[in-house]
């Protein structure tokens, strides 16, 4: 099984190279981006990121007025409950002095606990920062890795920690691994592996069980 997961990423990777993930500037705007993703498109995102200006920072977001905050991240959807959940971000942010490298010298497995119990920061969103915005490696879970696992008959499980799990184990212990297998999969899920699927040039095409179902 873990070559099977292996040479999938091995035939994502050769066919859409590295992307380079996240698409951000600084770990911060990862932690934004991360949350405000949450039920909307990327490009909603990239629209509430660009209303921040020159103003994306965790001090600006810290001292902003609530209602402020909410009116500049409005293109990402349920912006009341996003402003809410990105000033708690920014306060488990401030625990470590809004430095990045101080995150890093902790332990995973108390950041990630920190951030679930943190309002608005599910697993999904979790993994997203410490993967993305710390270099951690730890295995990002999304609805995209999910139908792969379904289509592809991955036999990972269904829970969001038994798929990490799954991937975790058979793969090798690197974040750089885990950064781009994730992103070859959200990309391979958009151009290809759809709701429904467009099985004709998808890489995996030649392996896939589920191919022109
Ligand atoms: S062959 Fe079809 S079902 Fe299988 S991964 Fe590709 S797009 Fe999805």
């Amino acid at each position: 099984m873990g070559s099977n997961l292996l040479s999938i990423y091995e035939t994502l990777l050769a066919h859409y190279g590295e992307l380079h993930w996240w698409p951000a500037e600084t770990p911060y705007e990862v932690m934004v981006g991360a949350v405000l993703t949450q039920n909307t498109a990327w490009g909603n995102v990239e629209k509430a990121i660009a209303n921040f200006g020159e103003n994306l920072s965790p001090e600006s977001v810290a001292n902003a007025d609530f209602e402020r905050l909410a009116e500049i991240i409005r293109p990402a959807g349920f912006f009341n409950q996003k402003a809410r959940y990105l000033k708690a971000v920014t306060a488990w942010y401030a625990k470590y002095g809004y430095d990045a490298p101080a995150v890093r010298r902790e332990p995973l497995a108390k950041l990630r606990a920190e951030l679930l119990s943190t309002k608005g920061v599910g697993h999904e969103t979790a993994d997203s920062i410490l993967l993305y915005a710390f270099g951690f490696t730890t295995f990002v879970v999304d609805a995209y890795t999910l139908r792969l696992c379904d289509r592809y008959t991955i036999g990972a499980g269904k829970s969001y920690e038994a798929v990490k799990s799954h991937f975790e184990e058979a793969l090798p212990q690197s974040s750089n691994v885990f950064n781009n297998f994730h992103a070859v999969i959200v990309i391979n899920a958009k151009e290809h592996c759809r709701k429904k699927p467009m099985c004709d040039g998808c890489p995996l095409s030649g392996k896939c069980e589920r191919y022109g179902l």
